[in-house]
């Protein structure tokens, strides 16, 4: 079931349930990708009609982000939990790893895949590393090709938004890989160069304000989430 806010279709779904479907899509042969749109990417969605309609094509689209859930919950058709893209990767890894399957990193700053990889693997022995490349390439040929001769499971697409989205809608079908996630920044966090808001401020769903706190120039950014209450609470009083 998909529910609907501000154009985005997201996935009614749990994070157990989202790593359920995650697995499940590693042993089909269609070219899946996942998407964890926050407000910032739902706003760009509805002036990007590019960013849109690779957004729509996903397998599975989460709720990335507490404003996605708010706005939801103001349209009267909830959501039943935030999904953060750097933790559903994390479960599937887990339970890839049991298995011994592959991921692909793609995507940071250079270097930064590498020390996610060794991190990664450090936390999940049986994970197998497929290989790893940065996220500032000039073409895509050769990446693909370095992807294709890896042949992973599962590839993490951490280009920033809406980049990677519309790098997976465009290269899906050149791509042999069984399943792509488009996650962010997430590659960062894994290796330890960004550090992710401490737990409580997590349990306060206030893991955007920690954001802000350490990168101050956030600030332009985030200003879209007002925005997107603001276009919400104008659907809700419009009735639609
Ligand atoms: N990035 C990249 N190639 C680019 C632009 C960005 O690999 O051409 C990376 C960047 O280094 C960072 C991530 O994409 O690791 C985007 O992080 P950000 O925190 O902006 O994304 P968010 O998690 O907010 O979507």
């Amino acid at each position: 079931m998909r529910t609907e806010v501000l154009g985005v279709e997201f996935d009614a779904v749990t994070m157990a349930e989202a790593v359920e479907r995650g697995m499940a899509m590693l042993d089909t042969a269609s070219p899946d990708y996942v998407v964890t749109p926050n407000p910032e990417v739902v706003m760009v969605c509805r002036e990007d009609p590019e960013a849109a309609r690779a957004v729509a094509n996903a397998s599975l689209v989460l709720p990335d982000g507490i404003g996605v859930i708010y706005g939801a919950k103001m349209l009267g058709r909830p959501l039943p939990e935030r999904v953060p893209g750097a933790d559903f990767a994390l479960h599937m890894m887990e339970r890839m790893a049991a298995s011994g399957r592959s991921v692909f990193l793609l995507g940071a700053k250079p270097g930064v895949a590498e020390l996610a990889a060794e991190k990664l693997s450090a936390r999940f022995p049986g994970l197998r590393i497929a290989g790893v490349h940065d996220g500032y390439f000039k073409e895509d040929g050769p990446v693909i090709d370095a992807i294709n001769a890896a042949a992973p499971d599962l590839l993490l697409v951490c280009l920033g938004a809406p980049k990677q989205e519309k790098w997976m809608f465009e290269n899906r079908d050149k791509l042999k890989v069984r399943l792509m996630a488009g996650l962010g920044g997430s590659l960062d966090v894994y290796a330890g160069v960004v550090e992710r808001a401490p737990e409580r401020w997590q349990r306060m769903n206030l893991e955007w304000l920690y954001r802000l706190k350490k990168e101050p120039k956030r600030l332009g950014r985030m200003m879209k989430l007002p925005k997107f209450l603001v276009c919400v609470a104008g659907e809700r009083l419009s009735g639609k």
